[in-house]
């Protein structure tokens, strides 16, 4: 039996009863035999399997889910917190021992397909991409609370954006429990370093978890060197870069949010620092009018495709963004490139930069191939979940 999540339309004989958007539905085999209880849902997939074996879906079901998913996020040490005792003596310094950022439920990578839940300091943030997960919100939020217990003080919900269209829910964003956090601005450490999180107005649920080892890695490349972090949204990765010693930083998005945002993250870290610059402005225009200054690019665009008809034109975008990347980076350069849109396959996005680097004649050498960490986990059997890819080349 192969337990991808999904069961497609074309699959499915007869429906018994009349099932609504959302409900909770048994699917069996044409023999009558069991195979899974889901979210039924109208449209190409039919049903989004919670579990293989019977079981009823209540405050229980999702309680024991979290606990498994915070126990895998337990065990790869993203949960750590000060002040704490043993953390105090296991870390050398409050400034690297921190971490209160992760994606505590990643869909269909936590055998929970259309639920996002993560975890900002004393902050969950539930993501429902579907109208089983919205009708479970409640009691998801009860689950959340005995399984996280005193160090979540508000759980928001925000799923206006995600839902889908058709299913006419109507759902605005709001808090589940707890309410507006009191601090002007709240913040949270990932690695030890501050970040100020928007759920409300922010992108995603407020932050590019998915890019924390990647900005780690980052860290290391830093040291002196001049750099270009394009798409840089919070500033994650212009943070990172200051903490590994760079020369210089520019931070560019187009968004005038975004740059405040990345201002304000510099400042909580390292107060008034002359090495950051922050600019609004647009990718292809920058890229073109820039000089040949930066030794260390980072490209993190946001999904140019969604769909697969759109998929030829966004492949020409991410051939020209590389393109004049490579061409003016330093010699001994480091580019940081990725592409976060899930149907780019990790073949399609390698041709492509391939292709880019082939126009600039010069020499590209591959030192990483990147994807997204572990909180992040890929279901083997749902192969789609794996969105994120980057490359880290050496440019000569
Ligand atoms: N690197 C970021 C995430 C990037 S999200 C991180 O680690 O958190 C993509 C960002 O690209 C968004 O902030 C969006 O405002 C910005 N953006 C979208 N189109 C752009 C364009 N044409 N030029 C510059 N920035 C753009």
């Amino acid at each position: 039996m192969r337990f991808h999540p999904w069961v497609f339309s074309g699959a499915i004989a007869s429906i018994v009863g009349n099932p609504a958007e959302g409900d909770v539905v048994e699917v069996y085999s044409a023999g009558n035999q069991f195979l899974g209880t889901g979210h039924y849902q109208i449209g190409t997939i039919t049903v989004r399997i919670l579990s293989f074996t019977p079981v009823v879906i209540d405050v229980t079901f999702w309680a024991e889910r979290f606990r498994q998913a915070l126990d895998l996020r337990l065990s790869l040490g993203l949960e750590r917190r000060l002040p704490h005792p043993f953390l105090a003596e296991t870390y050398q310094t409050r400034e690297t021992c921190e971490n209160d950022v992760y994606r505590l439920v990643h869909g269909e990578g936590d055998g929970l397909p259309g639920l996002i839940v993560d975890i900002y300091a004393h902050t969950a943030v539930i993501q429902a991409h579907s109208a089983g997960m919205h009708h479970a919100r409640q009691d998801m939020a009860t689950a959340l609370l005995s399984v996280l217990g005193s160090q979540i003080h508000r759980i928001y919900y925000k799923s206006e954006g995600t839902l889908p269209y058709k299913a006419g829910l109507n759902e605005e964003n709001e808090y589940l429990w707890g309410g507006e956090c009191k601090e002007l601005l709240p913040l949270a450490t990932e690695n030890g370093l501050r970040f100020h999180i928007d759920w409300l107005k922010g992108q995603k649920t407020g932050f590019y978890i998915d890019q924390r080892d990647n900005r780690s890695l980052l860290q290391q490349y830093a040291k002196g060197r001049t750099v270009l972090n394009m798409f840089c949204y919070t500033g994650g990765f212009s943070v990172y870069a200051l903490q590994g010693g760079a020369a210089v930083v520019h931070s560019v998005d187009s968004s005038a949010k975004a740059i405040a945002l990345t201002n304000e993250n510099v400042l909580q870290n390292f107060k008034e620092d002359a090495r950051h610059q922050a600019f609004t402005y647009d990718a292809f225009t920058f890229l073109e009018n820039m000089g040949e200054q930066y030794d260390l690019i980072i490209l993190d665009p946001p999904a140019f495709a969604k769909h697969q008809n759109v998929l030829r034109n966004a492949l020409l975008g991410y051939r020209k963004l590389n393109a004049l990347a490579i061409k003016k980076i330093k010699k001994g350069g480091i580019l940081f490139t990725f592409s976060c849109s899930q149907i780019v396959s990790k073949n399609d996005f390698r041709l492509t930069v391939f292709s880019a680097a082939a126009q600039s004649g010069r020499t590209v050498r591959i030192l990483h191939q990147l994807t997204q960490p572990a909180d992040h986990p890929v279901n083997i059997y749902h192969p789609e979940g794996e969105y994120l890819k980057g490359l880290v080349l050496n440019i000569n």
